[in-house]
């Protein structure tokens, strides 16, 4: 998905000045988004900010849902649901195709909202709103054919199957790609006739409301999609809620484990979408360019916030020296500053708490031995910008029992790791509890097609890394997760199938 050039030359746009001081439109207005229009919760027991990255400051306080919030939301879904699972595949594709398009010409908008919500450069920002854009289209067209099938058995008589919606889906997300995991999730939902509540990180809030407002101007009836805000409690009133047939997780591990408890006790189906520490496997046939572009990308996109990211570099002994000097090279020439400059490629960190949470892991990552060879540090870009900027860090002398290789970071630490053979790198890239991605670097065709099959993970990367075509099934093996985003399986995981059995004959029965 991502080489900051080209994207910049797809999406570029003349920038607009966006004011941070609670003039924009999304921030100021309500963002609940419930029976098609914006409202204010009227069951809020507390407010949380919603902060600017770039600058810390706070744009404005939003009122936390409550039960009524809830209640009120999947009520409307539930209600939604009888007429919206009764169209054709066909009609509800149109309605998803028609918000696909809504989304494309509304483009900036959208991506100066998402450059609020998360601090990210304005490039890749509008990289992931285009590709939401295609998510949605890709399921409005898959919509129509969703279908059962036939299946003749002896004597004329036969069975046929039918998927069925699985009634209103409850939606949480994290933070690092808020309208991702909001059309992520919406949109195979919704095509195949289910209704959706979802509720965004609390950290960034915006801009799935202006999601319902596109999907309500492309026709979908009120209450199919609606938005609730909120913590952690509004959350659990969500995945708790005895008419929410099934909940739709992105986030951490140990809130995933809470929340598919949650889900088993009503036996409610669920897809976790959680954490990751992958590998990146540099062998020493690799081309040199490729495999250092390949580690950027999979470590300092999204100010190193993505759950895929390669952090555990494993580079051959053999070329070390020439990799990591053009990795340094290049790293040190990242340009840290101002999310909204066209040039910028890295922003701020999400919060405080994150920031402080990677600078931690970095003095650990020290007192264990490891060494930094570039970035770790807090930079000032510019007075007007409080907010959290960190130097892309580059770790080397790590080791596989080491703290910051064992765990997730979530944010642009790379732990450089050598290696000798092929099956000893195989066997520590797998010895992790998690499985989302993993990433390999060769020119060997057998060699590639071999570790890939070696590999426990869900996404595997041949000389590319983070690349997330619309279409391609996206989830996690082992603790990253269960289920499936992105692709056609999706569909499976927003279904019930329905067994019609039809005799053609006389009903035999022994009595
Ligand atoms: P988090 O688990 O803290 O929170 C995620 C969401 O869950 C938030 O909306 C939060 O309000 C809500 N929540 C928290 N406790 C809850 C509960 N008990 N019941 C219901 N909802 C609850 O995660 P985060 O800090 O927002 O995001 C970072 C994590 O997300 C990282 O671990 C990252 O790897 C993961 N992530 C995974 C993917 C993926 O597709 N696999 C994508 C992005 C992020």
């Amino acid at each position: 998905m991502l080489r900051p050039c080209q994207f910049v030359r797809c999406f570029h746009r003349s920038l607009h000045v966006v004011s941070v001081t609670g003039s924009s439109p999304q921030v100021q207005q309500p963002l609940n988004f419930l029976q098609g229009k914006r409202c204010d919760p009227t069951d809020s027991a507390n407010k949380f900010d919603l902060k600017y990255p770039a600058t810390d400051e706070v744009l404005r306080q939003v009122p936390s849902s409550g039960q009524k919030d809830v209640d009120e939301a999947v009520g409307q879904a539930k209600e939604s649901f009888r007429s919206w699972s009764k169209l054709s595949g066909f009609e509800r594709g149109n309605v998803l195709k028609r918000t696909a398009n809504i989304i494309r010409e509304q483009l900036e908008k959208f991506a100066q909202a998402e450059v609020l919500d998360t601090g990210k450069p304005i490039w890749e920002a509008r990289f992931d709103i285009a590709g939401c854009a295609d998510t949605i289209d890709y399921y409005g067209g898959l919509a129509a054919r969703i279908s059962g099938e036939f299946l003749p058995l002896s004597n004329g008589s036969f069975s046929y199957t039918v998927r069925e919606p699985l009634g209103v889906v409850g939606g949480i997300g994290a933070w690092n790609y808020p309208l991702q995991m909001a059309s992520w999730k919406s949109s195979p939902a919704l095509a195949c006739g289910n209704t959706f509540v979802f509720k965004p990180s609390p950290l960034t809030p915006l801009t799935a409301v202006m999601l319902g407002e596109a999907y309500k101007e492309a026709g979908l009836p009120d209450g199919c999609y609606s938005v609730i805000q909120g913590e952690t409690e509004t959350g659990q009133l969500i995945t708790s809620h005895p008419d929410v047939a099934k909940v739709s997780f992105t986030g951490s591990v140990p809130t995933g484990s809470k929340i598919m408890a949650t889900c088993a006790k009503d036996i409610k189906h669920v897809t976790l979408e959680l954490g990751g520490k992958s590998p990146c496997i540099i062998f020493e046939d690799a081309d040199l360019h490729n495999a250092v572009s390949g580690a950027m990308l999979a470590n300092f996109l999204t100010q190193g916030q993505v759950c895929s990211n390669g952090t555990r570099v494993f580079v051959h002994k053999s070329i070390m020296g020439p990799f990591l000097a053009q990795l340094v090279e290049r790293t040190k020439r990242m340009k840290i500053g101002n999310p909204f400059h066209d040039d910028i490629t890295v922003g701020a960190t999400i919060s405080k708490e994150q920031f402080d949470k990677v600078m931690q892991y970095i003095e650990i990552a020290k007192k264990e031995g490891a060494s930094v060879v570039c970035g770790g540090e807090r930079v000032h870009p510019d007075p007007s910008l409080g907010g959290y900027f960190v130097s892309p860090c580059i770790l080397v002398n790590c080791e596989d029992h080491m703290t910051v290789v064992k765990d997730e970071i979530f944010g642009s630490v790379m732990s450089i790791l050598t290696f000798d053979t092929e099956d000893e790198v195989i066997s520590r890239a797998n010895n992790t509890e998690f499985g989302l991605a993993a990433g390999i670097f060769t020119n060997n065709l057998q060699r590639a097609y071999r570790v890939a099959s070696a590999l426990e993970a869900g996404s595997l990367y041949i000389n590319n890394y983070n690349v997330y075509p619309v279409g391609v099934p996206f989830g996690g093996y082992k603790k990253s997760g269960l289920g499936r985003e992105n692709g056609p399986d999706t569909l499976d995981y927003y279904t019930q199938v329905k067994s019609v059995y039809v005799e053609m004959g006389p009903v035999e029965a022994p009595f």
